[in-house]
């Protein structure tokens, strides 16, 4: 498979405090990457090393695919960070995503205007375009910044601890929704509950100052009787079982 993106000996954090120490992660095309771990750990900082917000003090961060130059990513910040006095609307939120940077300032010219057009339609935020985010329901919230996300059709999306998407007038969860996109786009997806996260997801990144990757694999007897250590068995409906081999093993 094709790799989108890839970490190699990667130590990052802030100043003089290192954060992450020596991860390799690859990212791949149509990827579903799940990246879980304790609080502290790391996640959001690997989110930033990901997206090229922060520089790394040392390893390299290759983008093998040319249509991530200049990391054309769709990046879904955590709720948490979102400013609802922000005197915005649901449109202006969305057009701010657009690749040429924020719209506020300038016209948006037609094939974009089509897009936010389609994009608003997909998320079922026509009619809510012009209300301000303040007046918006915490589902609603997400389904905006969803939006701007996804608006400048990148080919990698990375989301930072999602809370459940459903709210009134819009039930499709969001595991659908990211299933959906999954099949065009990589996902990149930062969650406290692997349980919430596994049905969908391909690989996991469990991150807690270093990173051990773990390719999802189907579970069969032979295998569970081959690696002779403690497993994790986490079963979710009718998907394929996913172990955790424990780290060090
Ligand atoms: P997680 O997302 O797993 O909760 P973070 O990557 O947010 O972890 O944080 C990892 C560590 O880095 C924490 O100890 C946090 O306090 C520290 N940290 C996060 N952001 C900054 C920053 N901007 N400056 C300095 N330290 C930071």
């Amino acid at each position: 498979m094709k790799k989108l993106l890839e970490l190699v000996s990667v130590t990052a954090g802030y100043r003089d405090r290192v954060v992450l120490r020596d991860v390799s992660l690859p990212v791949y095309e149509k990827d579903f990457l799940g990246v879980i771990g304790p609080n502290g750990g790391g996640k959001t900082t690997l989110l930033r090393v990901l997206l090229g917000l922060i520089r790394p003090f040392a390893g390299t961060v290759t983008v093998h695919d040319p249509s991530l130059g200049g990391r054309n990513l769709g990046y879904l910040p955590q709720y948490k960070a979102v400013d609802r006095d922000f005197p915005i609307t649901v449109e202006q939120i969305v057009s701010s995503g657009l690749a040429g940077g924020s719209t506020i300032f300038r016209r948006t010219s037609s094939p974009e205007r089509r897009r936010i057009e389609e994009i608003l339609e997909r998320f079922g935020l026509v009619k809510l375009r012009r209300r301000p985010v303040g007046e918006l329901s915490g589902g609603q919230m997400q389904r905006a910044f969803l939006c701007r996300a996804l608006v400048s059709s990148p080919r990698l999306l990375v989301l930072d601890e999602p809370d459940a998407f459903v709210d009134s007038g819009f039930s499709t969860s969001l595991n659908d929704i990211l299933r959906d996109l999954n099949r065009e786009i990589g996902i990149v997806l930062v969650s406290h509950d692997i349980g919430a996260i596994l049905p969908a997801v391909k690989n996991i990144a469990c991150v807690n100052g270093t990173l051990h990757y773990h390719n999802s694999c189907e579970f069969s007897r032979e295998l569970f009787d081959s690696l002779h250590c403690p497993v994790r068995l986490v079963g979710h409906g009718d998907i394929p079982h996913t172990m955790l081999k424990r780290h060090g093993d």
